[in-house]
């Protein structure tokens, strides 16, 4: 497939183009299911994220 925006040539499951950025599958959706991917691909990014959070939740007091 071919970004719509600067003509580079992408495989076809890309849901963006990391060139300019414009998006394949439509609008606003596509980075949070990029995102969703990158954290399939990261079992640990989870993780750290979790523990962010949970960190974050005792600072505030609510666990
Ligand atoms: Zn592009």
């Amino acid at each position: 497939m071919q970004c719509p925006g600067c003509k580079t040539i992408y495989v076809p499951r890309a849901n963006y183009c990391s060139t300019c950025g414009r998006s394949f599958t439509g609008d606003g959706e596509d980075v949070q299911e990029a995102m969703g991917k990158d954290v399939l691909d990261n079992p640990e990014l989870v993780r750290k994220l979790l523990n962010e959070l949970i960190e974050e939740k005792k600072r505030k007091g609510e666990l």
